[in-house]
């Protein structure tokens, strides 16, 4: 007889890698094309010499240069083996029960249903409107049950974001007891001039907001894992107590580090990015297609029933994509050689003829 594990684990997809597609590009998993800069590489190699010692499980000189560079205490940072971390350990600081409630919208971060579920929490899902995040109706479904309520801004898949009038009208009415997670995981790509939402500067004055952002998209170490979670100190206590010991390596730390000092350079990418998001943009919806604004690194492509076999065909044609069965296709925005790489596939006509129709 093989060991009992828990049945509920059968709901949750095995994890399927990917097929493989030897030489193809890569618009799939929301990184960045460049590898690490130079002082990233060297703190890297260096770090990696002291491997036979554990790394700081406080990854107190990293928090204490996030913390300088946002202006907040290092008390008020928690360091996380990428954000999708803290994202688990935040259901596990405030859900005990399983009637307790976890609060996000859908289609959103993929990871919510599944940290939920392992929690032994209940998930509670309010529909996207037009692809982005219905505040009103999100704040309506809190119950006192509700624990936890993750806003994804800007939204992973859809790439929307709400401003910033909108998160404080949100906010204003959540009750205090219930902790509001920003997942900023793209906020480096986030513009939307006049109604800034800076989650931070939103969680300075809210002790029930804390907010999460990463070292994975914008500088550029998502093989690495780091991410990180601004918020109230007791919040953060929290974190600390559930975090897995150890798991933030020393070279992730120090690579942080280096990326944080030279972030004048990967923040000017952002804006190269930005521009490639929206020319991608502009030429899928000059072929037909429905893509909305996008405030992240990547666009959405609203297909419907035949995303996956849109992504199939983006694959067979050199560039692998990330399809959602039944709704649509995320696509990062890479180099430009290689955004005119899925340009041509999508905006081929025969590609147009396929695939334009279904998601109209
Ligand atoms: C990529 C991403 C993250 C963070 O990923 P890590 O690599 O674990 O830091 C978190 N939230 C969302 C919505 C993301 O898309």
């Amino acid at each position: 007889m093989t060991a009992r594990i828990r049945p509920d684990l059968d709901s949750i997809p095995a994890y399927v890698p990917g097929r493989s597609h030897p030489g193809a590009v890569k618009l799939a998993s929301n990184e960045t094309t460049a590898g690490p800069l130079p002082a990233a590489s060297k703190a890297i190699a260096e770090s990696v010499e002291l491997a036979n010692r554990y790394p700081d499980n406080q990854s107190g000189e990293l928090r204490a240069a996030l913390a300088e560079f946002l202006g907040v205490e290092p008390a008020n940072i928690a360091v996380g083996c990428g954000s999708v971390a803290l994202c688990q350990e935040l259901v596990q600081i405030t859900c005990a029960a399983p009637t307790d409630e976890v609060l996000f919208a859908w289609r959103s971060f993929e990871a919510y249903p599944i940290i939920t579920q392992v929690a032994n929490a209940t998930a509670v899902t309010v529909p996207l409107a037009g692809d982005v995040h219905d505040l009103d109706a999100m704040a309506a479904a809190i119950t006192d049950r509700t624990r936890l309520v993750f806003v994804c801004n800007p939204n992973n898949p859809s790439g929307t974001a709400v401003g910033r009038a909108e998160l404080e009208r949100f906010l204003d009415r959540v009750p205090a007891g219930v902790l509001v997670a920003l997942d900023e995981a793209y906020y480096e790509y986030l513009r939307l001039p006049g109604d800034h939402p800076d989650g931070v500067e939103l969680a300075r004055s809210r002790p029930n907001v804390v907010v999460l952002r990463t070292f994975s998209k914008a500088y550029g170490l998502a093989g690495l894992r780091v991410g990180y979670a601004v918020g109230a100190p007791e919040v953060i206590a929290a974190l600390l107590k559930v975090h897995i010991t150890f798991s933030v390596s020393r070279v992730a730390q120090a690579a942080a580090i280096a990326s944080l000092e030279a972030r004048h350079e990967l923040l000017d990418r952002t804006e190269t990015v930005i521009a490639e998001r929206d020319r991608i943009r502009a030429a899928l919806l000059a072929a037909g297609y429905r893509v909305p604004p996008s405030e992240s690194n990547f666009v959405w492509i609203v297909l419907g029933a035949a995303a996956t076999e849109f992504a199939a065909a983006s694959a067979e044609a050199g560039v692998v994509i990330r399809p959602f069965a039944g709704e649509g296709a995320r696509v990062t925005a890479g180099d430009p050689h290689e955004n005119d790489l899925f340009l041509r596939f999508a905006t081929d006509p025969e590609t147009v003829g396929r695939f334009v129709r279904a998601g109209v």
